[in-house]
């Protein structure tokens, strides 16, 4: 299916932006949005692109391209993380950055969506190299981000030292300390409790969720997770505390399968000391396509978008796909999965909530300066998650559509809401 982008989007036609676009579509129909809402909440309002040149080790210095786009201003800052990945593009952080917006709105956020990139293959370079870009890529985004305007946080490639440049960057910029520019920092400059652990503890707080409205007992349930990086494996993590068993897991170099279980520890040292799953010997060895064919109660894709395709939306033999990565499922695969009615998808937009839910604490506990304990972050992002996971279920069963579109409606219907409030200026 080609779906055309609509006018006005032709800076970030591409399959991950045209695949937003679809689904913006669909459920702003749902909902009969009216036609003077629908362009405006659906485009993104600007975006910033730069060169962000690096020194690199060997002397030579390289530019590479960077990105923010945020999506929309009604509701507050925007907020989302930056990506590190060398198939970024324009395109891509566009359409991530509207999931943002739905995201952010379905919580209950007071947030508009944004997100940032830079086309690199991190691991290809050196921490005084990964030092130089970060600091770079936020100096160069100085007048577009702050803690009232645009909050950045990791994403995939980047991590709690890379936001600690940034803040420090933005800081020296302005003079003082302005822990609240991003977050996922480091505890030690005012990052929140809890937040390293969000997204993937998010995850496997809202599976289990799902398991128990299915009669699944989590200690009888296997797990296959695409993606090994920060939310997939901390998701491992917390599915190991609930009893149950992984026994598939990958990352860009591939993947490790054992039906007994795999040792996580082992998984997880090896990674610390070598970068990557490569060469681990914890498993039979399996490619990321063979992965997501397992068989399994609960399927995790936690890497990139766009994996379940209509190549193997039919061959999945999970019960219950958890969308721990943003966009993982083609608009056409959805369309396989639903008539094959068989699988329960706990949609992105819903699943991956937890990091940017503890996002919203770290930057409110930045601005306050007034922090809380594990607990209370823990015990507050539950109290969301079952507050949202129960919205969608409410709106399925009200306008009887998919859970992703249930929580798609939601948000949007959120956003479209806010700018009818206010109105078109001028
Ligand atoms: N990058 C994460 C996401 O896609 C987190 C964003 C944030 O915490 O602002 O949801």
């Amino acid at each position: 299916m080609n779906i055309p982008a609509q006018p006005g989007s032709t800076l970030y036609d591409s399959d991950v932006f045209r695949m937003a676009c679809r689904q913006f579509d669909l459920a702003a129909d749902l909902i009969a949005l009216p036609a003077d809402l629908r362009e405006r909440t659906k485009l993104p309002k600007r975006c910033l692109t730069v060169t962000v040149p690096v020194k690199h080790d060997d002397g030579t210095v390289r530019v590479y391209e960077g990105y923010r786009v945020q999506h929309h201003l009604s509701l507050g800052p925007t907020k989302g993380g930056i990506r590190f990945h060398p198939s970024v593009n324009i395109g891509e952080v566009a359409a991530l950055a509207m999931w943002m917006s739905w995201k952010c709105a379905l919580a209950g956020l007071p947030y508009g969506g944004a997100k940032g990139g830079v086309a690199v293959d991190p691991g290809k370079l050196s921490r005084r190299e990964l030092e130089g870009l970060s600091r770079r890529y936020m100096q160069e985004m100085i007048p577009f981000v702050g803690p009232n305007i645009d909050v950045p946080a990791p994403d995939m490639g980047t991590n709690e030292q890379v936001m600690a440049w940034m803040m420090d960057t933005y800081s020296i910029q302005v003079g003082n300390s302005v822990p609240a520019v991003v977050t996922g920092k480091p505890i030690a400059v005012g990052g929140s409790e809890g937040r390293r652990e969000a997204t993937g503890r998010g995850v496997a707080h809202l599976v289990r969720r799902q398991l128990e409205a299915m009669g699944i007992d989590p200690r009888e349930s296997t797990v296959v997770i695409q993606g090994f990086g920060n939310v997939g494996a901390e998701a491992a993590l917390a599915f190991r505390e609930y009893g149950m068993r992984i026994v598939a897991i990958s990352d860009v170099s591939g993947g490790f399968h054992n039906p007994r279980g795999l040792d996580l520890d082992a998984a997880l040292a090896h990674v610390s000391a070598k970068r990557s799953l490569a060469g681990w010997n914890g498993g039979d060895a399996v490619t990321n396509e063979e992965l997501l064919e397992l068989p399994c109660t609960v399927l995790v894709p936690a890497a990139l978008e766009r994996v379940i395709t209509p190549a193997n939306a039919s061959k999945l033999r999970c019960r219950v796909l958890a969308e721990a990565a943003n966009g993982p499922t083609t608009n056409e695969a959805d369309l396989i999965l639903e008539a094959r009615g068989d699988v329960e998808i706990i949609p992105d937009i819903l699943c991956n909530t937890g990091g940017v839910v503890v996002s919203y604490f770290e930057w409110v506990q930045d601005l306050q300066s007034l922090f809380w304990t594990r607990d209370e972050v823990l015990a507050k992002l539950a109290v969301i998650l079952d507050r949202t996971r129960e919205s969608v279920e409410k709106q399925r069963r009200k306008i009887r559509c998919t859970r992703r579109l249930a929580a798609l409606t939601l948000g949007i219907g959120r956003v479209a809401e806010a700018k009818a409030a206010r109105g078109l200026f001028p």
